[in-house]
């Protein structure tokens, strides 16, 4: 009974107190490991608080749904990122390549307006609205940048070999690039005035005095259909042997296109009263034409008594005719329009 008693008391001891000598086999190597186990987690994660060196790499796996919901989210919205980034791009690239498209087409309709009406209606016409202007020469540079050479440095080259107290105009400037490249004074002529340094007008009547310049400039600006009467307003201010330089759309040239000969060019601008000085045809675009002004008056006899000699089936469609027969020239739409072809074929319309 007593041992029953003691044995029912020990079992009612053992029962109290866990840690009876029959239950040390509860503490197994396996309780051991899960008890090395949590403290590793602890300082596991004790580091990664503390934000270590190597707090991402020791970045405990996702160990319930809500880690790994939130790792899905981060990743998804990286590429959802990622995504957008990409359409946003494509749509800007697609509006540069829509504007390109469009001030090119601008170009091409306002070089066709240059080239099919006279000076003063271009002046009046820009008058109305400066923008064109604007939007006329963000497409000529665009165009220019598909040249290889630009004319205008090829004359800018020209007058760093010569003195600079020779006095130069500019006569359809642009942007004013040899006033801003050289030393020379030179006087800018464009039909609006971007510039202080640019003087607004139409080239066929600027305001400088007779005989006052020495260099005379038409660098891609022989447009209009009286742009005869250009080079006879360039005559007028030239000095005595003062140069006149013509740089101009080589298919404007090609007789073969429909083009003028440049030989019956050359000799209308000698008959306004010039030497020819030099002759280049090396350049794919452009050709460069020099000539000097003669000491003696124009030889108005010799323009009215030159006949050209045509080409193509449109004898409209001369160059030299329409420069020889200026002031009583009446262009046709059509001939400009074909002008404009030849001239956007040369890539600068
Ligand atoms: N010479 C410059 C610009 C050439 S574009 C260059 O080489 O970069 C031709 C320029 O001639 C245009 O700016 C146009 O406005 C100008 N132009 C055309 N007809 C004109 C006229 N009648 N009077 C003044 N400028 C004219």
């Amino acid at each position: 009974m007593k041992e029953e008693a003691t044995s029912r008391n020990g079992k009612r001891k053992r029962q109290r107190n866990p840690k009876t000598p029959k239950e040390e086999p509860n503490e197994t190597p396996k309780n051991q490991n899960n008890d090395k186990k949590r403290q590793r987690d602890a300082k596991t994660q004790k580091s990664n608080q503390h934000g270590g060196s190597s707090a991402l790499s020791k970045r405990p796996k996702p160990s319930n749904f809500l880690d790994t919901v939130l790792s899905l989210l981060s990743f998804s919205s990286l590429h959802l990122i990622a995504v957008e980034v990409t359409e946003v791009l494509n749509c800007f690239t697609k509006n540069l390549q829509l504007r390109e498209k469009l001030s090119g087409g601008n170009f091409r309709r306002l070089n066709e307006k240059l080239y099919t009406c006279s000076g003063k209606e271009a002046l009046d016409y820009f008058n109305e609205d400066p923008t064109l202007f604007d939007m006329y020469h963000t497409g000529y540079q665009q165009q220019m940048t598909n040249w290889p050479e630009l004319p205008v440095n090829s004359i800018i080259n020209w007058l760093s070999f010569r003195r600079s107290s020779l006095v130069v105009a500019d006569f359809g400037c642009g942007d004013a690039r040899i006033a801003k490249s050289v030393k020379n004074k030179v006087f800018s002529f464009d039909l609006v005035s971007k510039d202080p340094s640019v003087i607004a007008c139409d080239m066929s009547n600027t305001p400088l005095e007779s005989s006052s310049v020495d260099v005379a400039v038409f660098c891609l600006s022989l447009m209009g259909t009286n742009y005869s009467s250009y080079i006879k307003e360039a005559h007028r201010v030239l000095r005595p042997s003062g140069w006149l330089l013509i740089a101009e759309v080589k298919s404007r040239f090609d007789p073969n296109n429909g083009g003028a000969d440049p030989k019956d060019f050359v000799k209308a601008v000698s008959d306004l009263g010039f030497c020819s000085s030099l002759k280049d045809f090396s350049n794919k675009m452009f050709i460069l034409l020099h000539f000097k002004k003669k000491a003696e008056p124009i030889s108005l006899r010799a323009v009215a008594s030159w006949r050209p000699k045509l080409h193509g089936s449109d004898s409209r469609f001369n160059l030299v005719r329409s420069f020889a027969a200026s002031g009583r020239y009446q262009t046709g739409r059509a001939s400009g329009l074909l002008f404009w072809c030849v001239v956007s074929c040369s890539g600068l319309g």
